[in-house]
């Protein structure tokens, strides 16, 4: 018997918890997409945030549906509009990888208010995306610690 009480033991729990066992496949988009495609990609793909990658998988840039629905308030052709000048590039884009605790990713997502993280690995041409991870990976993980409570 460890001794510890119910709330320590599910925070255990929580902090065993991996990105690498809880994110999504990345939606990306290419850096040479405009608006309209990155709409359509949003719709057709059924996701709220997209990557925008390079011409080798590497991460230039992140859309949301914000940054779409902005887009899309003003008069002009979605299909002038390149998704490069609408979306948040790098450095300020804010990423996990496969190792990290899921609770660290939550922490991200939660004190940068934004509802996905590209799970990326480094490469020699910058950062592969590998992942998404959303706040709906978060809520499964959170209804899961439940349901595999087994007594
Ligand atoms: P929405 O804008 O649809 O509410 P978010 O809250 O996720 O969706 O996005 C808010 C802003 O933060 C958007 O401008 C978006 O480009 C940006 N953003 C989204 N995800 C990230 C991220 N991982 N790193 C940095 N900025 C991000």
């Amino acid at each position: 018997y460890t001794g510890k009480t119910g709330s320590e033991l599910l925070t255990d729990k929580i902090k065993k918890l991996s990105v690498r066992d809880y994110h999504s496949v990345p939606v990306v988009v290419n850096d040479q997409a405009n608006a309209y495609d990155a709409i359509t990609t949003m719709f057709l793909e059924d996701v709220g945030t997209l990557f925008v990658v390079d011409q080798h998988g590497i991460l230039v840039g992140v859309l949301s549906r914000k940054d779409l629905l902005r887009t899309s308030m003003g008069q002009q052709d979605l299909t002038e509009v390149p998704v490069h000048i609408i979306m948040t590039r790098l450095p300020k884009i804010k990423i996990c990888q496969k190792d990290d605790l899921l609770i660290d990713a939550s922490i991200k997502l939660i004190e940068n208010q934004i509802d996905a993280l590209p799970v990326v690995q480094e490469s020699d041409k910058g950062l592969e995306v590998i992942g998404r991870l959303t706040k709906t990976n978060i809520t499964k993980a959170f209804v899961e610690l439940v349901k595999n409570e087994d007594v």
